[in-house]
C-alpha cells in the first residue's frame, strides 16, 4: 500500500475557530468550506467546527452534503443561484444564497413559494467579480425586500481583494464604499475573510468569513499561519521507499536537470504530482525527514520524489517523509512552487489516504 497519506489534525481545527473567535469577539463566524473545506475533506471539517455559527460554500452540491451530514447551522451559498430548480432546492435544504445580480432577483421574484429563504446581499466595492456596485445596493435591497419569498433579515457583505497587505489603501476605500453603499439600510454586516480578520478589525461587522485561517493557513507574504497563533490542520506524509548510490557526474530524475556533485545517497519517497505534491517544486525544496530538513533534488514525477540523502546518513527505507504540515510550513512549500498554501491543500488528489488525527 503507498504510504501516501494526508493526516486532518481535528484539535487543530477547533483550535483555529477558538483563535478566530479570540481575534474576532463581537462577530459570528462563518466557516468557509467550499473546495472540500479547502482539501480537509467537507464533511470531517464541518465536524470538527461544529461550533462555526455558519458555514459557507460554493455550490449547492456542497449544501446537500453538508445537510446529509446532519449539519443544522445556517449554510450559504456564496455564488447564490444560477439554475432555474436551484431555488426550490435551496428552499429545501434551507441554504441561503448570496444574491450579487439583477438575473438572481429576477428569479426570486418569479418564484411562487411563499416560504421565506434568507438571502446575502453582495456589494462589489472594488474586487470586480461579483455583487452589485455600491451605488445601486439601495435599489437590490429595496427589491429584495419588497418580496414576500425573501426574509427580511438580509445580511449586507462585501469581499476583499487585497486584504492581506495590512496597510493597502485599497481595503480602507472598500470599507468606505462598502460604508456609503449600506448607509440607512436594515441588516447585518459581513467583509472580512481570514486576512481581513487578522489585519483590518474594523471590518469585523456582525459576521465574519474564515477560509484559511481555519486551516492554519496564511495568505499574508512572509508569513506563515503560526505567525498569527494558527495550528496547521494538514499534514502530508509518505515514506522512503528506495535509497540508491549514485555516482559523481551521474543525473537524477526527468530531463536531467540535476547533475550529483560527488558520490553521494539519493532517496526516493513515494509521493508525486499524482497526489497533488506541485510538480513546479523545484531543487531545493525541503521536506522533513525524520524530522529534519532535505532537500528535494531533480524533477517532481507523477509517483516519486528524490532527495538529497547527504545530511542524512542514518536514513533507511520505511523512514518517515513530510511533505507539509507539522513542522514544515505550506506557505514555505508553495513559495517554492509559485503559488499559495490553498492551492495545495486543495490539491491534494484522491489516490491519497486521509487520516483523522483527534488529538490535540
Ligand atoms: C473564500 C471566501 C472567503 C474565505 O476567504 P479566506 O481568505 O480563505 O478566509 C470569504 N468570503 C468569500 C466570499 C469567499 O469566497
Amino acid at each position: 500500500m503507498r504510504a501516501t497519506c494526508a493526516t486532518i489534525h481535528l484539535g487543530a481545527l477547533r483550535e483555529n475557530l477558538r483563535r478566530v473567535r479570540e481575534l474576532a469577539p463581537g462577530a459570528r463566524v462563518m466557516a468557509v468550506v467550499k473546495a472540500d473545506g479547502y482539501g480537509h475533506g467537507l464533511e470531517r471539517v464541518a465536524r470538527a467546527l461544529e461550533g462555526a455559527d455558519a458555514f459557507g460554500v460554493a455550490g449547492i452540491a456542497d449544501g446537500q452534503r453538508l445537510r446529509a451530514a446532519g449539519v443544522s447551522q445556517r449554510i450559504v451559498v456564496l455564488s447564490g443561484l444560477d439554475e432555474p430548480g436551484d431555488l426550490a432546492e435551496m428552499r429545501r435544504l434551507r441554504l441561503d444564497p448570496v444574491i450579487h445580480c439583477d438575473a438572481q432577483i429576477d428569479a426570486l421574484a418569479a418564484d411562487l413559494d411563499p416560504r421565506p429563504l434568507r438571502v446575502w446581499l453582495k456589494l462589489d466595492t472594488g474586487m470586480h467579480r461579483l455583487g452589485f456596485p455600491p451605488e445601486r445596493a439601495r435599489a437590490a435591497w429595496a427589491r429584495l425586500r419588497a418580496l414576500p419569498c425573501v426574509d427580511r433579515d438580509i445580511t449586507l457583505m462585501t469581499h476583499f481583494a487585497n486584504s492581506d497587505v495590512f496597510d493597502d489603501a485599497q481595503t480602507t476605500r472598500q470599507i468606505e464604499a462598502f460604508e456609503r453603499g449600506v448607509a440607512g439600510l436594515d441588516g447585518e454586516h459581513s467583509l472580512s475573510n481570514s486576512a481581513g480578520i487578522l489585519g483590518w478589525p474594523e471590518a469585523q461587522g456582525q459576521w465574519v468569513r474564515a477560509g484559511g485561517a481555519l486551516y492554519g493557513i496564511s495568505v499574508v507574504a512572509g508569513r506563515i499561519g503560526a505567525d498569527f497563533g494558527f495550528r496547521p490542520a494538514m499534514t502530508l506524509s509518505t515514506r522512503l521507499v528506495a535509497i540508491n548510490r549514485i555516482r559523481k557526474g551521474e543525473s537524477v530524475g526527468y530531463a536531467a536537470t540535476w547533475q550529483c556533485p560527488e558520490d553521494m545517497d539519493v532517496g526516493v519517497a513515494a509521493i508525486g504530482y499524482g497526489d497533488g505534491y506541485p510538480r513546479q517544486a523545484g531543487a531545493g525544496t525541503p521536506v522533513l525527514l525524520n524530522g529534519r530538513r532535505a532537500p528535494l533534488i531533480g524533477r517532481v514525477s507523477m509517483d516519486l520524489i528524490t532527495l538529497d540523502l547527504r545530511g542524512h546518513p542514518e536514513a533507511k527505507i520505511g523512514d518517515s517523509v513530510v511533505l507539509w504540515g507539522r513542522g514544515l510550513p505550506v506557505e514555505e512549500i508553495a513559495e517554492h512552487a509559485g503559488t499559495i498554501g490553498y492551492d495545495l491543500t486543495c490539491g491534494v488528489t484522491r489516490r491519497v489516504r486521509f487520516v483523522e488525527d483527534d488529538g490535540a
